[in-house]
């Protein structure tokens, strides 16, 4: 089957639309005809890496949006026609997977993110996806290779949501909005009443503040460089709006909070700042990881010895198959309005709706396919 696709040939290079032929899907796969895509920063992570660890020509994105055109033999959670929500793989063998949940998946990196150790499609080295010159191109990008109008996708990739929601503002719920939203209600399980910070109120950030007005969380400070986005996480939730210096940042939460913060929700990967808030915290407050940026970060020893705890945040710890229709129906409710901060972009345009999203301009891109 002929697909249209937006490559990556190089980590230099930008994303080119190109014919590709798609192949059949294994027993535990199902093809997906998608109708929109996210664009996440994970997408473009491959610019800012070195060189020699770029996987090979791929096809990127995770956060599709479609509609099942078939499945493998050993499919039965979804069927022909039904909408879905692409969000990652796992392996649903090993104990984490066995204990529902997947994020924990001993195999996530291989699965999800591909790299130079591990072959651009499954991890038996074969890929969805044949180029003009009858070349194989990356595929199974997070269980998915959303850039593109057809995928063969990985079988718990495929999330099946109801039919009455408007599916092309959906694919974001498969990483970024649910990684903040999943911080707040999974990862740091907010109570109402507690304080939290966010660190960074991009989209996940401002997921996450949407998700603290779901719980009825007490004070929510949100943190970032500019006061656009402090205005935009007013109007989500924020209670408070700040920026300034790590330090200053620190002042401010202890006055704010008169105690210190119970919760900790980073998106922005500076270390320094993520320490300054650390050490904002009460003696029993715990901070959540999302943010990608430092190489290294550095606790003092007699601030983490107390009954802080520190977490990882990956995909905001979500049972994809429960907790994104759980978000769908937020969103339809009018609780969790994640789909304002979606600007639309033909296939086309899908570099612009790159440049928009590394600019900072457009909180959340999302690409439409015909
Ligand atoms: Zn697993
Ligand atoms: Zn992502």
């Amino acid at each position: 089957m002929k697909v249209t696709a937006a490559v990556l040939r190089s980590p230099e290079s930008s994303f080119a639309i190109e014919e590709l032929e798609l192949g059949e899907p294994r027993a535990d796969e199902v093809v997906v005809r998608m109708v929109a895509t996210g664009v996440c920063h994970t997408d473009l992570l491959s610019r800012e890496l070195p060189p020699e660890l770029f996987m090979g020509p791929i096809v990127f994105g995770h956060e599709g949006a479609g509609v099942v055109e078939s499945v493998g033999a050993d499919i039965t959670h979804v069927v022909p026609g039904d909408h879905v929500v692409l969000s990652f793989d796992a392996c649903g063998e090993c104990r984490e997977c066995s204990a529902g949940d997947p994020f924990g998946c001993y195999t996530f990196n291989p699965l999800n993110l591909k790299n130079v150790a591990v072959p651009p499609g499954r991890l038996d080295g074969t890929s969805a996806f044949t180029d003009a010159a009858g070349e194989p191109m990356g595929s199974h990008f997070f269980g998915q290779s959303s850039f593109a109008s057809h995928s063969v996708v990985a079988g718990h990739s495929a999330v099946k949501v109801d039919k009455s929601y408007a599916l092309a503002k959906l694919g974001p719920l498969g990483c970024g909005i649910q990684t903040g939203a999943g911080a707040i209600l999974n990862t740091l399980a907010v109570q109402p009443g507690d304080s939290v910070v966010v660190l960074g109120v991009g989209s996940l950030g401002l997921a996450a503040i949407m998700a603290t007005k779901v719980v009825g969380a007490g004070t929510v400070i949100a943190v970032d460089r500019h006061e656009s986005r402090l205005e935009l996480a007013k109007k989500y939730g924020a209670t408070h709006g700040i920026s300034g210096s790590p330090a200053e940042v620190n002042e401010q939460i202890l006055g704010i909070t008169g105690v210190g913060a119970d919760h900790v929700f980073d998106t922005t990967g500076n270390a320094e700042l993520v320490v300054a808030a650390f050490e904002a915290l009460t003696f029993s407050g715990q901070l959540g990881m999302a943010g990608v940026g430092s190489p290294e970060i550095t606790f003092h020893y007699v601030t983490l010895i107390t009954n802080r705890k520190v977490l990882g945040v990956v995909e905001g710890s979500s049972r994809t198959h429960e907790f994104i229709p759980y978000l769908a129906e937020l969103n339809a409710e009018g609780k969790f309005p994640f789909d304002e901060l979606i600007v639309e972009y033909p296939l086309s345009q899908i570099n612009e709706a790159a440049a928009d999203s590394l600019s900072g301009q457009v909180v959340k891109p999302v690409v439409l396919f015909d």
